[in-house]
């Protein structure tokens, strides 16, 4: 394609030359045979007054120092011929005489020469003639060939030269696409760590290997969490299963009593309550991923939910000395949210402020809202997060202190379905910690305007919401 489209554009750049050029000889031609005229016509000036007879005469001159092979003749106004060199008179016909005293160009063969004749009436001493001078077109005309010759013996040469280094270049740029096509061929699941080179040009190619490489850096990062999401949970998963199924082979090894019996069921079966929670929340992150969670999205009265929880809550700390309070405006605080999804968030927050606060302890959780948001805030005087735990609490399966965390019955997918719960409320969620006195949470969710303060209260169930 790319060599067709040079030989074309080739091809036209010298027929357009070659009409240039034709034309600027033409003009040069024409400009040529019309100051021959002016010459002739000047000396018939000078010359005309003194009679015929010195006319000629001097015209016979002018023709015998006449350069280049330029000839000329004059007739008068009855087509008498003045001067008329042989040339014209063997091989030309008697030109047609021209009407008005301007000059007509035309083009003629005179003994087997190419001639280009200017032809022009004039009035000299009160008579009029007709000149007609010409000028050989040869010269020009070998000019024209001669470039016509170079024009075609350049235009393979210059074609194969271009096509040749066309070819050169694009392989040349091109290279760099290979090597990319290369890499990414090789890049699979065992080495999503390879990147691709990046080019030194700083053209689109640079910025394309600078995207894809940003594309699989967020690949790779997914890819670990889905890989650490897997082997966490296959974990998770096996260990209670492996304490209830050790449970009972122990129990059925031998009879025993109904008290013995009862021990190892109550342990199955709380073991299994945990395992059905884990599974609960492992499913609700997996069918959060992909998206398949319909939220149902309506006002919500958070002080109405908070008082809930509180309640629920305190049923929470009943075998521990936790104090729970809530400090709440006494009228509804609206968000747009989703019920079931708020009353899940404020039980994970408050199910770890009690589970991680040592009795005798306190939790205290606090509602507030300014022109444009609502804030819910759980603080406890617990054990506190360190420092460097406070980044990853969010994070699928982390606890911040395994051993102890696990003891407390944690699988650390708590606070990560609380962040979701949290962000497809376009809302956010911050912490604040210090080892050994306690933690902060802040819920920060977008707040309705107050006119959702005028529906009356009492017709709202707690966990539902008025449409
Ligand atoms: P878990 O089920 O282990 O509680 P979460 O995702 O809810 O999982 O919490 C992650 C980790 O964050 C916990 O294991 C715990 O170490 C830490 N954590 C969460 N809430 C608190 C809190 N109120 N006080 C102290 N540590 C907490």
């Amino acid at each position: 394609m790319y060599c067709i489209v040079l030989s074309l554009s080739f091809a036209a750049f010298f027929w357009i030359s070659d009409i240039g050029f034709r034309r600027s000889i033409e003009a040069t031609v024409d400009i040529a045979s019309r100051t021959n005229l002016e010459t002739i016509q000047r000396l018939m000036q000078r010359t005309a007054a003194t009679g015929e007879d010195t006319l000629q005469h001097e015209l016979t001159e002018l023709s015998d120092v006449w350069a280049n092979g330029a000839l000329f003749e004059v007739a008068d106004e009855k087509g008498k011929w003045i001067f008329r060199p042989a040339r014209f008179a063997e091989t030309y016909p008697p030109l047609p005489l021209v009407r008005d005293h301007n000059v007509a160009f035309f083009t003629a063969n005179l003994d087997y020469f190419e001639y280009r004749i200017a032809l022009q009436r004039v009035q000299v001493a009160g008579k009029t003639y007709e000149i007609h001078a010409a000028v050989p077109t040869e010269p020009f005309d070998q000019a024209l060939d001669h470039f016509r010759l170079i024009e075609k013996e350049a235009l393979p040469v210059l074609v194969l030269a271009a096509s040749l280094l066309g070819y050169w270049l694009s392989g040349w740029s091109l290279a760099p696409v290979k090597r990319i096509i290369e890499t990414a061929e090789s890049i699979g699941a065992q080495n999503l760590s390879r990147r691709l080179e990046v080019p030194k040009a700083r053209d689109e190619l640079q910025r394309l290997t600078q995207t894809l490489n940003a594309m699989l850096e967020r690949i790779e990062n997914s890819f670990n969490k889905i890989t650490q999401f897997t082997a966490d949970a296959s974990h998770d998963l096996r260990t209670p299963v492996a304490i209830m199924r050790t449970a009972a082979e122990i129990t059925l090894r031998r009879p025993r009593t109904p008290v013995e019996y009862r021990d190892a069921l109550s342990k199955i079966l709380a073991t299994s309550v945990e395992t059905s929670e884990l599974l609960e929340n492992l499913l609700t992150l997996a069918r959060a991923d992909a998206g398949a969670i319909r939220t149902e999205m309506r006002p919500v009265d958070l002080a109405a939910h908070l008082r809930r929880a509180q309640e629920r809550a305190a049923f929470l700390s009943a075998d521990k000395d936790v104090d729970v309070t809530l400090e709440a405006p006494s009228i509804p605080v609206w968000v747009q949210g989703d019920a079931i999804a708020i009353d899940r968030l404020l039980l994970i927050l408050l199910d770890n402020a009690v589970k991680y606060t040592p009795s005798g302890g306190h939790c205290e959780i606090a509602l507030s809202r300014n022109d444009s948001h609502a804030e819910i805030s759980v603080r406890d005087s617990g054990i506190g997060i360190a420092e460097a735990d406070l980044k990853n609490i969010f994070d699928r399966f982390y606890r911040a202190d395994r051993v102890r965390s696990k003891n407390s019955g944690g699988a650390g997918l708590g606070l990560a379905i609380a962040r979701w719960i949290t962000e497809t409320h376009g809302g956010s969620i911050a912490v604040k910690s210090e080892i050994g006195v306690g933690s902060i949470f802040c819920v920060t969710l977008r707040a309705l305007p107050e006119q959702h303060n005028a529906i009356d209260l009492n017709e709202i169930p707690a966990t539902a919401s008025p449409t």
